[in-house]
């Protein structure tokens, strides 16, 4: 699909967010850089998580210069999120903001390629820790605030191998089986109180750093930037998705809101 075609799909208002806070992970880089961008133009105060502070700048410059909005660098290795540590990011988004209204987990680290036979297990626990243990412990630490928000939305980042498990994928599969499960409880869960939506979103083949490590043969030029993407994600964490949860989403072949 092309990328003029991909905008047709929804067409956000540019006040959408306007008014909100989003925490976004892994925002100094490939798609969440795109998402805290996208929603920052559409109103959001973004709090930028991520590991390397100097990606993170590049991101609050750009939204300084082309927003009225007020982003927080929030510095975080989520391979070493502790509790407290998630219980200080949600006190420090209370008192910068006193509301938190949407979370794009997306932060993650592909891991070695090797059959689970070679799988070295310290690696294993760092894809785990950083892509399925750390959007669980920020999420309960931030459920309580989102839970004051009129409507809220979770988006939890999958892949195509968190849906079917493929060879030599290991740890990045069995985190993004994880990341689906979660999604589909935490959504079963909230429900019925009817004011946060939970889902889990696939971007699917996009063109990043991730992207290029996993498939080095292949021609970048061939794949969608992540800003194609983002009137999924600007849908999902909009209001226009409320009542909207639960399901598993494809950025490739969403064909617009139902
Ligand atoms: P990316 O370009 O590698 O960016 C990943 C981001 O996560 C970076 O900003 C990175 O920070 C951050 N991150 C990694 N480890 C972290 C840690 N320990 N603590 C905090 N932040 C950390 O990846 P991407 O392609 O944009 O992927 C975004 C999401 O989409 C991921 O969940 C990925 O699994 C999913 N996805 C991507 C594709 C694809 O084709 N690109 C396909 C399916 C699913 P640094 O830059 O500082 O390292």
């Amino acid at each position: 699909m092309s990328a003029s075609a991909r905008r047709r799909r929804y067409a956000p208002p540019s006040n959408l967010l306007a008014g909100r806070v989003v925490l976004v992970t892994g925002a100094g880089a490939g798609i969440g850089r795109a998402a805290a961008l996208a929603y920052a133009r559409h109103g959001a105060n973004v709090a930028l998580l991520g590991r390397t502070r100097g990606k993170l700048e590049a991101v609050f410059d750009a939204i300084e210069q082309g927003t009225e909005t007020r982003p927080v660098i929030v510095p975080a290795d989520l391979d070493k999120l502790t509790e407290p540590a998630a219980e200080q990011l949600a006190a420090a988004l209370t008192e910068e903001y006193g509301r938190l209204d949407g979370i794009l987990h997306n932060a993650s680290i592909l891991g070695p390629r090797v059959p689970m036979a070679h799988y070295p297990l310290a690696q294993w626990t760092e894809v785990m820790n950083v892509n399925a243990i750390a959007p669980f412990a920020l999420t309960r630490a931030l459920l309580p605030l989102m839970e004051a928000a009129a409507d809220a939305s979770i988006i939890f980042t999958s892949s195509g191998v968190g849906r079917v498990g493929r060879a030599y994928w290991g740890a990045y599969a069995a985190s993004k089986f994880a990341i689906e499960g979660m999604s589909q409880t935490l959504a079963d869960e909230l429900e019925s109180a009817g004011r946060i939506r939970v889902n889990a979103l696939n971007p699917g083949a996009t063109r990043t750093a991730m992207r290029a490590a996993a498939y080095p043969a292949e021609d970048p030029a061939t794949l969608p930037e992540p800003a194609e993407h983002m009137d999924l994600y600007l849908y999902l964490m909009g209001p226009d998705a409320c009542g909207v949860t639960g399901q598993s989403f494809d950025a490739a072949t969403w064909s617009g809101p139902q």
